[in-house]
Formats: C-alpha cells, sequence, structure tokens
C-alpha cells in the first residue's frame, strides 16, 4: 500500500513517515500543499495523510483540488486541536476521516487501515480467500489455520491482492502502489515476487491472467 504524507512541520513528517515505512507502507512525503497537490494529482495512492496548515497551499484547497480532479483516494486529515471548523470545512472538501494533533501515532495507524480496507470494500481487518486468511492490522498470514511466514514484501503484494480480490490487477499497478517511487520499476521483479509468494500459497490462488495481470479469485 503507497501512501502520501503532506506535513509541513519537519519533525512531525519524519515522525510520520517512519511510522508509516515501520508498519508496512511504501511511503513519499511533502512538506508543502503544492508538491503534495502534484504527487497526489499523479501518483496513484492508496490513501494520504493531510495537514490542514500547509505553506503555498493549505490542505482544504489542495483536497478540494483533488476531488475537482476526480481523485477519489481516502484522506486522513490532521487538524489543529478543538478547531471543529477545520473539521466540518475537511469533510464538507471530501476528507473521509480526521485525527486531530497533538495525536498517537497509534491512532493514525488505525485510521488509516481502517481507511484503505473500506476504500477496497472489507469491513474488518481480516480478508479470506479460500483457505488463506490475511490480518491486516496483525499482518499475519494462514492457510488453513497454519500461520505462514512471509517476508514484508510478500506480505504487502498479497495484501493488495487480497483488498481487490475478484480484479485483475496489473504489473503496473502493482509497481506502482508497492514501490515508492525511487524503485527500478521493472516489472520482472514483481513476477520474481509473486513466483516466490505462490510457492507459499496454494496452488492456483494467485491466477496469472495473460497479458493483463494477476488475479485471485477464491471467496
Ligand atoms: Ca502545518
Amino acid at each position: 500500500m503507497r501512501i502520501l504524507v503532506v506535513e509541513d512541520d519537519e519533525n512531525l513528517n519524519r515522525q510520520l513517515v517512519t511510522a508509516l515505512t515501520d508498519a508496512g507502507y511504501v511511503v513519499d512525503s511533502a512538506s508543502d500543499g503544492e508538491e503534495g497537490h502534484f504527487l497526489g494529482d499523479t501518483e496513484p495512492y492508496d490513501a494520504v495523510v493531510l495537514d490542514i496548515g500547509l505553506p503555498q497551499m493549505d490542505g482544504i484547497s489542495v483536497l478540494e483540488a483533488w476531488r475537482r480532479e476526480g481523485r477519489a483516494m481516502p484522506v486522513l486529515l490532521l487538524t489543529a486541536r478543538d478547531r471543529w471548523s477545520d473539521k466540518v470545512q475537511g469533510i464538507d472538501a471530501g476528507a473521509d476521516d480526521y485525527v486531530a494533533k497533538p495525536f498517537h501515532m497509534e491512532e493514525v495507524l488505525a485510521r488509516l487501515r481502517a481507511l484503505v480496507r473500506r476504500a477496497a470494500g472489507h469491513a474488518s481487518n481480516e480478508i479470506t480467500a479460500g483457505p488463506v486468511r490475511l490480518d491486516v492490522k496483525a499482518g499475519r498470514v494462514t492457510v488453513d489455520g497454519q500461520a505462514i511466514k512471509l517476508t514484508s514484501h510478500e506480505f504487502r503484494l498479497l495484501s493488495y491482492l487480497m483488498l481487490h480480490k475478484g480484479k485483475v490487477i496489473s504489473r503496473t499497478e502493482l509497481t506502482e502502489h508497492l514501490y515508492d517511487q525511487d524503485f527500478d520499476r521493472d516489472s520482472n521483479t514483481i513476477e520474481v515476487f509473486v513466483g516466490r509468494l505462490r510457492k507459499k500459497l496454494p496452488d492456483d490462488l494467485i491466477q496469472t491472467i495473460r497479458g493483463l495481470g494477476y488475479q485471485i479469485i477464491a471467496d
């Protein structure tokens, strides 16, 4: 899952990037509204953490511009404490949720997990496909009740495919959502990861759709 952080407070920006990276997300960050707007408009993110008070373009304007341009990714707003007017404005502008500063990092992580999950149409942290059960929150995967060990790359890949179960996901989409901008975007790398992941999972769980990408079909 790829997340964009837009926050001008350097310390807070760094803390968010570190916490999200540790939680297994791929993270890009921006420190002003214009750069944030540009990234959100040109790169595919699974969610955005957006501060309201930003230089050059404030968070509400960034959000309004994205929604006008048809960008529908879930947005978690960071608002000043007790500024209820910020919250109302934010929700009106198309925010999906907000957290008031100062916040506990755990709350941001929990809200983001819920946003990403809901955006993909799942009501709980557990997603199943046949004998495979993936717990997004715990970062755990079981097959027929037995835990299996995955690397963080493999877990991200499987999470993405399971969150979008039933949809054909192209190699390009996987590359864009699973790696940051600096990644060498060679689609063979994805094939290698899918190959390794398949060895740990039931046969045929991840189907190759020739010329299009990959798909998990099982209920
Ligand atoms: Ca700020």
